[in-house]
C-alpha cells in the first residue's frame, strides 16, 4: 500500500471506531527532576543548566482546576524518573485530584519505572492509567541510550502495570540515536504484540547540550506511517498525537489526527514550569495562551475533527479479556482545608 493509501485506510478505520471526536488529555509536567541519563533527553540528570522544579500539591491542584474548567476530564501527570514525592504523599495528591473534581476523571501517570508495590499503591489511590514507552525494542540500542537500564526491566514493568489493572500505554521513539535498519519493524511488532490500551509514538527530536544533539530528528512521514499501521493493527487503541510532532512540521499534531490518531494532549503546566520542562529543542508552546480551548476547537474543525470535552475517554481495548479494571465512579467532595 502507498503511504497515502495507508493513511486513508487508517483514517477510515479511526472514523468508524471513534467518529470525528478526539479524546482530550491535559498534561501536567509536575517535576523535571530526573535520576536517569537518557542520552537524548534535555532534562537528563547530567544536564547541569536545567533549572529543576517540583510543583507542590497546591500548584498541581490548581493546574488540574484550570483544565477541569476548560472541560478536561482526563489528566496526565508527568515527571522525570525520581521519587520527588514519597509514595504516600503522591497517593494523597491523586486522591485530592479526584475529590477536587467531584466527578469521575481519569488520572494517568507518566513517571517511569517503579517497583510493583508502588504501582499497586498508586493504583489503589486512584491512578487509572499509566504511560511508559519502551522507546526501542532493540536491547542494544536501548542500553546505548539508557545508561544503566535494560529493555528487559522496562518490558517487565509494563507487564506489571497491565497485571495490576492499569489502562496501560506504551510506544517508541522513531529515529532514536544508534537505531538499526530493522528496528522500525521490530518496534511495531513489539508494540502490537503487547496489545496496549494506549499508544504514544513520537519522533526523536534533538536536545542541545546532550550527547545526542547532533543526531537528525525522526522523519515526520515515518511517524505518520507508524500511526497508520498501528491503527490498522489495533483498531480500537487510543492513539495519541504527540506534542513533539509540532517540532517537526507546523500543525504536526493536527495532521496526525488524519493518519489514525484519536487523542490530543494539551499542556496544562503553568508557563514558568513549562519552559523548564524542555525534553527537546523547539518544544511546542501551542497551548500556552489563555484561550487555547477555543483555538483548539477552531484548529480541529479545519481538520474535520472536534474535541470531546467532558469525556474520560476510556480505551475500548479495556473491554478485551483481561483488559484492565474499570473503576466505579468516585463521587467525592473536597473539604475546604484540602483546597
Ligand atoms: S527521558 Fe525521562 S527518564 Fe530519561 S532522562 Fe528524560 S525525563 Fe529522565
Amino acid at each position: 500500500m502507498t503511504d497515502s493509501g495507508l493513511t486513508a485506510a487508517a483514517e477510515r478505520l479511526c472514523l468508524q471506531n471513534f467518529g470525528n471526536g478526539v479524546f482530550i488529555r491535559g498534561i501536567v509536567e509536575f517535576s523535571n527532576v530526573c535520576g536517569c541519563d537518557c542520552l537524548y533527553c534535555g532534562i537528563r540528570k547530567s544536564c547541569r543548566n536545567v533549572s529543576r522544579y517540583t510543583m507542590n500539591r497546591a500548584e498541581i491542584l490548581s493546574a488540574v482546576r484550570a483544565g477541569y474548567e476548560a472541560g478536561i476530564r482526563s489528566f496526565v501527570f508527568q515527571s522525570g524518573e525520581a521519587s520527588v514525592y514519597a509514595v504516600d504523599d503522591f497517593c494523597r495528591i491523586i486522591e485530592a485530584v479526584h475529590r477536587q473534581c467531584g466527578e469521575a476523571v481519569a488520572v494517568t501517570l507518566s513517571v517511569g519505572e517503579r517497583c510493583g508495590r508502588e504501582y499497586r499503591r498508586l493504583f489503589d489511590a486512584g491512578a487509572d492509567r499509566f504511560l511508559m514507552r519502551f522507546e526501542t525494542a532493540n536491547p542494544r540500542v536501548y542500553a546505548l541510550n539508557h545508561p544503566g537500564r535494560s529493555l528487559e526491566s522496562r518490558l517487565e514493568a509494563l507487564h506489571t502495570l497491565k497485571e495490576i489493572g492499569y489502562e496501560t500505554g506504551t510506544g517508541f521513539l522513531i529515529g532514536i540515536p544508534h537505531e538499526e535498519p530493522d528496528d522500525f519493524e521490530l518496534n511495531l511488532e513489539t508494540l502490537i504484540a503487547f496489545r496496549p490500551h494506549m499508544v504514544g509514538v513520537g519522533p526523536f527530536v534533538p536536545a542541545p547540550q546532550t550527547p545526542a544533539a547532533a543526531f537528525p530528528p525522526g522523519p515526520f512521514e515515518k511517524v505518520l506511517q507508524a500511526y497508520s499501521r498501528i491503527r490498522l493493527a489495533l483498531p480500537k487503541v487510543n492513539l495519541a498525537s504527540v506534542t513533539a510532532l509540532d517540532s517537526l512540521v507546523p500543525q504536526g499534531r493536527y495532521k496526525a489526527l488524519r493518519a489514525g490518531a484519536n487523542v490530543y494532549m494539551p499542556n496544562l503546566t503553568p508557563p514558568d514550569f513549562r519552559r523548564r520542562y524542555r525534553l527537546y529543542e523547539k518544544k511546542s508552546a501551542a497551548d500556552a495562551f489563555s484561550d487555547w480551548p477555543r483555538v483548539l476547537e477552531e484548529e480541529m474543525k479545519r481538520f474535520d475533527r472536534r474535541p470531546l470535552w467532558n469525556e474520560i475517554g476510556t480505551s475500548p481495548m479495556m473491554d478485551e479479556p483481561g483488559g484492565g479494571i474499570k473503576r466505579p465512579e468516585i463521587s467525592p467532595v473536597m473539604t475546604a482545608s484540602e483546597r
